[in-house]
């Protein structure tokens, strides 16, 4: 049988992926992976974890007697080149979902199969395909709690085993990853995070299960402390498809069978990420738009410029919880779910500043960078989302720190300024950003970029006025 080309971009694994496992059962598989213009495009902090995640996943495929081969250009012709040069006749992918991967993967697959190729598609990157859940009028379901109601009695497959690999008779040239410096763009950031960051399959399914042992039990009730380890930090994994997300369904499953308290709250969290997929795919406007169409009138101040943004971007707001998180995010590429509600919530309210510039700032400094994830979590704080938070619910950042940080550890682990003996994680901030930016711990911490009743006031004026426009 001639081969088969897998084509990997999201789902670097050999658990439980539909694609592979097809392949492997058709005969030899040629393992590849394509940097096109949607992996150029990656932000900073993603472009570097995408790389960091090719090499172990190398590393994997190699150690199953495989190989991963590399290859740059556009995806269409790359993949017609290895056609010819292998004589595989068919070229199997997971599926992605948004706009721009679903134009591109149209594109190859009907060009694929003119030249006579079977081209499939798998699902894998999600439990649920966005099209197989509907409401009973057979619409798109807008709100989070009937779409939970909606899936959550589902049958899900059991987790698919690592196939066995078959080599091809001869491999094609592959390409060197450290020739696409896919670190570049971190400057000095990079060694930092990587203190921070276990790439791989093997490393997430050795969390997963260190989760469910020791974390699940207690999730829901400590999940919301940012100085906790309390969470699963599954987001990195299922960003390049290290772990599938059904792999976390079954987790929660067995945990809530063994009655573990917060089994069936992790679960939701997990059906959130599929909830902002599934807007993402039948509302692409999600992306890069106001998904209330009339929240386009607000009075957003729309410039990067601005010296508040700049205070935003470096952690150097003034407020406490603002700064450790984005100094959080910047050092491990990671945010907390609670920090990234505050900031988020701080830019767009106390602030005024639009969604979209926050937006930009996660996809350039978050190694869990998703797409859907990322524009839901955003429009959601922002208020311009489905099912999103009201405007006038603002974070109040201070008393956010002392009911969820009430010792200080959250704060002292990320804020160098003002202590006698700052923790070696506040300092490495300062050894992972630009030297550019000219910051250094022994700098006085900076007063309030703006006073918070002053702007939670400017915010609420702001959208009193907007309501008022709107009748
Ligand atoms: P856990 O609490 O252990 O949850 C398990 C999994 O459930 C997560 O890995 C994630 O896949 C999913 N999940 C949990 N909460 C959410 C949520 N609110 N929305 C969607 N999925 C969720 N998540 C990303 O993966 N990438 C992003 O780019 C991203 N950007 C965000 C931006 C904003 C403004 C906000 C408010 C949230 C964002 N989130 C994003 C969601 C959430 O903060 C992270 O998924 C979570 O903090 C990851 O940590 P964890 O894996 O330990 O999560």
């Amino acid at each position: 049988m001639a081969p088969t080309i897998l084509w990997f971009r999201r789902d670097l694994r050999l658990h439980d992926h539909p694609a592979l496992t097809a392949a492997a059962a058709r005969g030899s598989v040629i393992p590849v992976f394509i940097h096109d213009d949607s992996v150029a495009s990656l932000g900073a902090a993603p472009r570097w974890r995408m790389g960091e995640g090719l090499r172990v996943f190398g590393e994997a495929l190699e150690a199953a007697g495989s190989r991963l081969i590399l290859r740059r250009g556009p995806a269409r012709e790359v993949l017609e080149e290895l056609v010819a040069e292998t004589g595989a006749e068919a070229v199997y992918w997971s599926r992605l979902y948004d706009p721009q991967a679903i134009e591109r993967d149209s594109r190859v697959k009907a060009a694929l199969k003119e030249r006579g190729l079977e081209a499939r598609s798998f699902p894998g990157h999600l439990i649920f395909e966005p099209w197989e859940v509907e409401t009973q009028q057979g619409g798109m379901y807008k709100v989070y709690s009937p779409y939970w109601r909606a899936v959550k009695d589902r049958e899900v497959a059991e987790v698919l085993s690592a196939p066995d690999l078959t080599a091809p008779g001869t491999w094609p040239e592959s390409e060197r990853l450290d020739d696409w410096a896919m670190g570049k763009a971190m400057r000095r950031g990079a060694s930092v995070v990587a203190e921070h960051s276990a790439p791989g399959e093997a490393s997430a399914r050795a969390k997963l299960a260190a989760f469910s042992a020791h974390r699940m039990e207690d999730y829901k009730a400590r999940r919301d402390f940012p100085a906790e380890e309390a969470t699963s930090e599954m987001s990195e994994y299922l960003t390049y498809g290290e772990i599938s997300p059904r792999q976390l369904w079954h987790s929660a499953l067995r945990g809530a069978a063994e009655g573990k308290a917060g089994a069936e709250h992790f679960r939701k969290e997990v059906v959130w990420r599929e909830f902002a997929y599934h807007l993402m795919y039948h509302t692409p406007r999600l992306l890069d738009a106001n998904w209330r169409e009339d929240w386009d009138g607000f009075a957003w101040r729309d410039d990067r410029r601005l010296a508040e943004v700049r205070a935003w971007e470096q952690g150097r707001t003034g407020m406490a919880f603002v700064d450790a998180a984005l100094r959080e995010m910047y050092v491990t590429g990671r945010m907390h779910n609670r920090a990234r509600m505050v900031v988020a919530s701080y830019l767009t309210k106390h602030l005024m500043v639009h969604w979209r510039i926050g937006q930009a700032w996660f996809e350039e400094c978050l190694t869990d960078w998703d797409p859907a994830s990322n524009a839901m979590g955003w429009q959601w704080v922002a208020g311009s989302g489905p099912d999103a938070a009201p405007y006038f619910r603002v974070f109040n950042p201070e008393t956010q720190l002392e009911k969820f940080d009430p010792d200080g550890t959250y704060r002292r682990r990320w804020i160098a300024e003002g202590q006698a003996r700052p923790t070696k994680t506040a300092l490495s901030y300062f050894e992972a950003v630009p030297e550019s930016w000219g910051l250094s711990p022994d700098m006085a911490y900076p007063e309030p970029v703006v006073g918070l009743s002053e702007g939670r006031e400017r915010a609420l004026a702001a959208y009193e006025s907007f309501k008022q426009e709107q009748g």
